[in-house]
């Protein structure tokens, strides 16, 4: 069969995965990052941002190639609210979490009956459970001919090295879609797919968001051994100036980690900080306090590394009193960079309930805000992001006074968030509110 296979925006990992085993199996399958329209038999779109449901460009995609006889398949973060996808955008299917066993025999039959979809029939919402997890091993992804051109956080691709987070973040949709157990892929099959990257042009790699040196925990414990030889053999075949491996949890580190980190990559570690309140990180399921952030970035330092942190404002019971800790935080901690966002309680999560639990008078994404920012009409939520970044700004390793256009890009970006996340939050209203 011929098969589109389209990730909005960028080229995900996923869809790039599904290309692959779409391909294996001897399909004519092309990759796009843009809602191009090309003849044949279905369409899989790899959707990632609940922004995507409510994108009008998207729903008349969808609409125009089912008027031609295309079946359009919907697959990708997403789908951890099928029932949104079915009302908002009326694909024929949603494959409902991990895809790699579900595509094929969705493409050949159709949904009815396949384990781990959900579509309509005779009216009515059907859904299919999900068969238990098995292999991640697959055929080698489909990689676009222009990979190289990508650029997400300053590489071309982020790998998976495994599934799953140990974690509970409230806000977090990891161990929701992936559980709480940890599955690695082989190390050999790891290094060809990255050799596959490399040939295709690809210039820097990333190993996946989460935590990378939970590769190979297993029975209650780490592998740092594990985690060392992955990194030694990607720096092998990339260079480390073109590997990253950022994102790790602080309570996950050592020195032997931290030293593999400074030899086999660029040499920089992102935490995901959060915030500088105690309770607040307690209500996120953080599962860990300021004082092992502080220790752990003291570590990273010793060992010569650069860190990044992210910070979340307007979790819907953060106070002026957990704010103000926050700002405590980094104008006592500075980084090397910092990134603020606006909680954005993503659907299946604990957010999300929280979210709908609260009335919108007592959430700070729709309270005005009546502070020093009253005359810019902000929310907030709006404020406190915006204040923050100025803040964060000033308090970096190398600062940055933030005027003229940068001021008002930040502006725009608060605005913006505040929107995008008050969308996300109506729709959470119209599906989940009793
Ligand atoms: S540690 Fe990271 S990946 Fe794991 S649940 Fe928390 S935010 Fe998600």
């Amino acid at each position: 069969m011929q098969v589109q296979v389209i990730s909005p925006g960028i080229y995900t990992y996923g869809a790039m995965v599904v290309g692959g085993i779409l391909k294996e199996a001897g399909h004519i399958v092309t990759l796009h990052r843009e809602l191009v329209s090309r003849p044949g038999d279905a369409v899989f779109l790899s959707l990632f941002s609940t922004q995507h449901l409510i994108d009008e460009k998207i729903r008349s995609f969808i609409t125009d190639a089912q008027k031609t006889g295309k079946r359009c398949y919907i697959g990708g973060p997403v789908s951890a609210a099928p029932d949104m996808v079915l009302g908002e955008l009326s694909p024929d299917a949603v494959v409902v979490g991990e895809g790699e066993g579900v595509v094929l025999p969705l493409l050949l039959n159709g949904p009815e009956g396949i384990p781990g979809t959900a579509y309509r029939k005779n009216g009515k919402i059907v859904r299919i459970p999900r068969d238990p997890p098995g292999t991640i091993s697959r055929p080698l992804p489909l990689i676009p001919d222009d990979i190289a051109s990508q650029d997400i956080r300053g590489a071309n691709v982020y790998i998976e090295t495994h599934r799953g987070c140990l974690g509970a973040c409230t806000f977090c949709q990891v161990p929701r879609f992936f559980g709480r157990s940890i599955r690695s892929r082989d190390i050999g099959e790891i290094l060809e797919e990255v050799r596959a990257f490399h040939h295709k042009g690809a210039r820097r790699i990333s190993v996946s968001g989460g935590t990378g040196s939970l590769y190979q925990y297993r029975n209650g414990k780490m592998d740092p051994d594990a985690f060392i030889n992955l990194l030694s053999g990607l720096a092998g075949i990339m260079g480390s100036r073109n590997v990253s491996a950022p994102d790790i949890r602080v309570d996950c580190i050592s020195d032997e980690i931290l030293y593999a980190i400074k030899r086999y990559t660029i040499g920089w570690v992102f935490f995901g900080i959060e915030s500088g309140s105690d309770r607040i990180l307690a209500q996120m399921g953080k599962g860990v306090t300021t004082a092992q952030v502080a220790d752990a970035i003291a570590s990273c330092r010793q060992h010569g590394l650069a860190v990044a942190g992210s910070f979340i404002v307007g979790y819907p019971t953060e106070t002026e009193d957990d704010y103000d800790l926050t700002k405590e935080f980094i104008a006592g901690h500075p980084l090397d960079d910092i990134f603020v966002s606006v909680a954005e309680p993503i659907p299946s999560t604990p957010l999300a309930s929280l979210t709908i639990g609260i009335p919108k008078e007592k959430n700070p994404l729709y309270i005005s805000h009546t502070g020093e920012y009253r005359p810019l009409g902000l929310t907030e939520a709006e404020a406190r992001f915006f204040d923050l970044t100025l803040h964060a700004a000033m308090c970096r390793t190398r600062p940055v006074i933030i005027a003229g256009q940068s001021y008002d890009a930040y502006l725009g970006e608060a605005r913006k968030q505040g929107r995008d996340i008050r969308a996300v939050t109506e729709l959470l209203y119209k599906y989940y509110r009793e």
